[in-house]
Order: structure tokens, then sequence, then C-alpha cells
């Protein structure tokens, strides 16, 4: 298990076009030290706070992306410095966001986090919801947040067509959504994929990728 060429291996087996987001939540900061010293900036983590931790002790260059579920009180603490928000799944989470925002004179971009699963336990909003977002008059009004697209995550399960075709409805409704939004969205990134089932979404039409286990081994919580 070697984190470098853990990377190498994934990047050599996807397209230049795809994103790829280094999930580094429960690592230390050595890890991702070594995956930064063979030049990956994107990483991803799932709680705020930890996300800070890392970013006060580590490279200024690096993007951090916040790929967690996102409580209201806590985006203070990520507003200076969060490259891009993908779970977003309400408009007063994105009220909140703008608000921080404005406060560092910054543009935040965040995916609409929609979902797609089965399950029950996955977060995120409907297709018409995030219509609705995005046609709001609340949310045009915004002026320190821009929706970039949107993020999804699959069924935990072994059936492959399962999967697929929850990543293609994920890739039609990202059409649907550019094609009506006018303000404060340019929709051009798809984050789907993770370390289970990335070659599928790939396939599918994703172009950011978060995978974590793949990379740095499983993790210990
Ligand atoms: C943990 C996590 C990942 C990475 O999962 P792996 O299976 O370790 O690749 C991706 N996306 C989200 C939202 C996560 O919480």
């Amino acid at each position: 298990m070697n984190i470098q060429q853990n990377l190498k291996h994934i990047l050599d087996s996807i397209p230049k076009t795809v994103t790829l987001v280094a999930v580094s939540k429960t690592k230390p900061n050595s890890d991702i030290m070594e995956a930064y010293n063979t030049g990956q900036r994107d990483f991803g983590e799932n709680k705020i706070q930890d996300m800070v931790d890392k970013a006060d002790a580590l490279p200024k260059d690096i993007r951090w992306h916040m790929i967690g579920h996102v409580q209201r009180n806590k985006v203070k603490y990520m507003a200076e410095f969060v490259h891009l928000i993908h779970g977003v799944d309400s408009l007063k989470l994105l009220k909140e966001i703008n608000k921080q925002a404005k406060k560092y004179a910054r543009t935040i971009d965040c995916l609409l986090q929609i979902k797609i699963a089965e399950e029950d336990s996955k977060f995120g909003m409907t297709d018409s919801e995030a219509k609705n977002i995005l046609q709001s008059d609340m949310f045009s009004a915004f002026e320190n947040v821009r929706v970039v697209g949107v993020m999804g995550m699959a069924t935990f399960t072994d059936d492959e067509n399962q999967v697929k075709t929850e990543f293609k409805r994920l890739k039609t409704i990202f059409e649907d959504l550019k094609s009506i939004c006018t303000k404060n969205c340019n929709l051009e990134t798809i984050s789907m994929g993770m370390s289970g089932d990335y070659p599928i979404a790939i396939e599918s039409g994703s172009n950011m990728i978060r995978v974590g286990s793949s990379i740095f081994g499983t993790r210990n919580y």
C-alpha cells in the first residue's frame, strides 16, 4: 500500500478532463503531504472542523472540497478558504453560504446535492427542488455564491446496472438544470464516483470523482 503509487494508478486510468478529489477524511497530514508531493492539489473532507485544522497546517495552494453534509452554523469556519462545497441541499444553506462569503468578499462555488440512490439514508434534494432553487428570486439576488454543478451518490450495491442507471439519471438532471440556469450559475461539474464505482461514474458522464480508500487505504474511525 503506497499512496503515491495508488494516486498514479488512478490518474493513469482516468481521462485528463476528470478532476480527482483525494478524500483524506480521518487521515493524518503526513498522508496528505505524500499525495501533495506527487502534485495532487484537490482534497476532500467531510467534517468542517477537520478541514479547518488541516487547511491551517498544510500548504496554502491546496484546494479544499467540503464533501460532507453541511450544518448552517458551521459555514462561517470555512468561508474564507473553501474551494468547492459539494453537499448543498437547500436554499437556506445557500443563503448562509452567500452571507458568510460576503464577509471575505468571495464568491463560493457550490454543487447541488441530488438524491439519486434508492436508499433513504442519503442526503440530497430532488431534481424539481433543485430547479425551484435555481429559478427562485432569492437565489437570483445572491451575490457571493455560485452553483457550478451537481453532486450525487449511487446506492451501495454490487448491481452495476443499478449504479449506472442512477449515475445516468444525475447526468440527465445536470443537463436539465444547465438549460434553465440563468443567474449565479454556470453548470460544468458533475461530482459522482467513489472508490467502488468511479469507473462507472466516468462512463456515465462524471467529470469529478471523490476517491478516498483507493488512495489512502481503509479508514479507521
Ligand atoms: C468518504 C466519501 C467519499 C470517498 O469514499 P471512498 O469509498 O473511500 O472512496 C466520497 N464521497 C463522499 C461524500 C464521502 O463521504
